[in-house]
């Protein structure tokens, strides 16, 4: 009989599969009500980057009645072992197979991770139809922003929890566990779990086709709530941090502490889906961070912290923060690190503050080539603007810029393509002047990547422009960015259509998923990995064509994900849609009187929770 140890011997990084990292959390079975594995559908070095996961993992285990382990992904050699031996996939902690958890909770995080979630339940012996697997087998279920618009998951899904998980994955676990004492059915559970906030069980909603694909009806099965609203947290200074966190064997890709300064976003940038669904922005008290930090910070000896948001420059303390965090934190040589920083709220001096000191690349997120384009999107920024933050950086000493665009915006035509070149070609001439002899080391590149219009956006009705217009779009750039000190890098516009396709899918694409993972899709979002012709092979013997999901929606159409809400009222994002095209924008709803009346605070009774406007 082959044991893990055995196949451990064989793989290229045992370690991603061991668990007993500092402050992982190991219980004993038998003394608890819930077991679940929380599992991430990639590898270990992705996974374990991810913040929200390791904020439920503690959340779970700080309570005595339940436990919490990890899975994720196995790689493909790890797969071949587990297949050739025939074990089934476990769990770090305790090495439980995953079928013998009560809950397995995947994180949907991002679409082209659907195929490793099948993968993973048929490694792990689970049947992958939520209709074929019987009252032992574990629930499962979905949350992150995939849960927005799950519904090609919903055949193999029991549920989904919309928004913030923190204190709902503990009304649902206690739900959970009074109907298991109770000996109460899966059925039965599922509708106890129904009355939970934020919970969304799929087969308790009908929806009805027309001949051509649209959605002729989509109808709620009683007791189950006509739409399905957000979870969210009033407040986040007083939300759940834990005490502790993991620190990796294997070196993943954000290999820091982090802590989130705030939730939410108050910029409306029409085709930012995190931006949407979040909303309102929600700030955590200063002090509540640096607590935070100098805590984990001492238990796990990181030597850097990330201070993640949407926009995180825009905290309305950043400055205070950042001088009482450096105080803090300099003398212990901690870094701190900010992973997105706006080009309106760019100065050498807090760029130089989050890089250490250290010139390393800066990136901007220009989005759009033109200024009547960034109109379009409400991402508002000037070329002025633009350029005048590439001369400080250059000034303050950085030499390698890139610049981030997205290709395929609305409305988007070969001008504001061009713009584009001229943005880089500007910003390169400035580098070189302000660098003198040493001109040559300047260094722009452009980033390209595709437009992908998402649920519960202004822009969902949107066409996603083509495989073929987006090469010829590609082309347009490469053909033009050339030259000495600028390099041009893109998405693979095959993965976009996929991604497009999965984003406004509906629940016929299971059949599609299920057929291309069968046909050996995985890892999908993997350049390397990615198998277009059996996404496609798939998808025409399902009997689905990709443009059905990638086309215009029209206004009145119902949408496969119109009975979960974010919160935002559908007139909102359509005014915003119409704004868009006629190139008008709508202010930051950070000052009161901004208010754009989305409809979030009012349909989930909230504020925003700003320090300081
Ligand atoms: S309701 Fe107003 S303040 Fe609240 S998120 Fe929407 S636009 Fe911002």
């Amino acid at each position: 009989m082959a044991s893990y140890e055995k196949i451990l011997e064989r793989v290229e990084k045992p370690a991603r599969y061991i668990g007993g990292e500092l402050n992982a959390v190991t219980k004993p079975w038998t003394e608890v009500r819930l077991r679940v594995a929380l599992a991430f559908p990639d590898i270990y070095e992705i996974g374990f980057s991810h913040l929200g996961l390791r904020l439920l993992y503690q959340r779970i285990n700080d309570h005595p009645a339940y436990l919490a382990e990890r899975v994720y992904a196995p790689a493909k050699d790890m797969e071949e072992e587990l297949r050739k031996t025939g074990l089934p996939l476990f769990s770090l902690e305790t090495r439980h197979p995953l079928n013998q958890f009560d809950v397995v909770g995947f994180t949907l995080q991002y679409e082209l991770s659907y195929t490793n979630i099948l993968n993973m339940m048929n490694l792990a012996g689970i049947p992958l139809k939520r209709e074929e697997r019987g009252e032992a087998d574990p629930l499962i279920i979905g949350g992150g922003p995939g849960s927005f618009n799950p519904e090609p998951l919903t055949a193999f899904f029991d549920l989904f929890l919309l928004g913030e998980g923190e204190d709902a994955i503990l009304e649902i676990l206690a739900s959970m566990a009074k109907a298991k004492e109770n000996a109460l059915s899966k059925q039965e559970m599922k509708k106890e779990l129904l009355k939970i906030e934020g919970v969304y069980v799929p087969e308790f909603y009908t929806v009805e086709y027309e001949q051509e694909g649209k959605i002729a009806a989509l109808y709620p099965v009683p007791p189950a709530p006509p739409v399905v609203a957000k979870r969210i947290l009033p407040d986040l200074t007083t939300a759940y941090l834990p005490e502790k966190d993991l620190v990796p064997w294997v070196e993943p890709v954000h290999d820091r502490a982090m802590v989130e300064l705030f939730r939410g976003c108050t910029r409306g940038c029409r085709f930012c889906q995190a931006g949407m669904i979040y909303r309102p922005v929600r700030e955590r008290a200063p002090a509540v961070l640096k607590d935070y930090l100098e805590k984990i910070i001492a238990q796990t000896g990181y030597e850097e912290a990330s201070l993640t948001s949407l926009s995180s420059a825009d905290y309305s303390q950043i400055n205070e923060l950042l001088s009482a965090l450096t105080d803090c934190f300099s003398p212990q040589g901690v870094r701190l690190s900010l992973p997105s920083l706006r080009i309106d709220s760019f100065s050498p001096e807090l760029a130089a503050r989050f890089q250490g000191g250290r010139k390393v690349g800066l990136t901007f997120a220009p989005e759009a080539g033109t200024e009547r384009l960034r109109r379009v999107i409400n991402k508002n920024l000037t070329d002025a603007e633009i350029l005048t933050t590439a001369r400080e950086a250059f000034a303050a000493g950085w030499q390698r810029l890139k610049l981030y665009f997205m290709i395929g915006l609305p409305t988007e035509t070969d001008p504001d393509l061009e713009g584009i070149v001229t943005l880089a070609r500007q910003v390169l001439t400035i580098g070189r002047d302000l660098n003198g002899k040493k001109a040559g080391r300047v260094q722009v590149t452009v980033s390209v990547s595709t437009f992908v219009p998402k649920p519960h956006t202004p822009f969902q009705w949107r066409p996603q422009i083509s495989l073929a217009e987006t090469e010829r779009r590609q082309n347009f750039l490469r053909e033009r960015l050339v030259g000495r000190g600028l390099n041009f890098s893109w998405h693979d516009p095959r993965l976009s259509q996929m991604e497009g396709v999965l984003s406004r899918g509906d629940r016929r694409l299971g059949n599609a998923l299920a057929k291309a993972w069968e046909l050996g899709c995985s890892f999908d979002s993997w350049p390397d990995q990615f198998r277009w012709d059996l996404w496609q092979e798939a998808m025409a013997v399902t009997g689905l064509k990709m443009e059905e999901y990638t086309r215009a929606r029209a206004y009145d159409e119902i949408l496969p994900w119109d009975h979960l809400s974010a919160g935002l009222k559908k007139a909102y994002l359509q005014s915003e849609d119409q704004r868009a095209e006629q190139g008008q924008t709508t202010p930051d709803c950070r000052p009161r009187q901004n208010c754009s009346t989305c409809g979030v605070c009012a349909s989930l009774n909230i504020h925003p929770q700003l320090l300081r406007r």
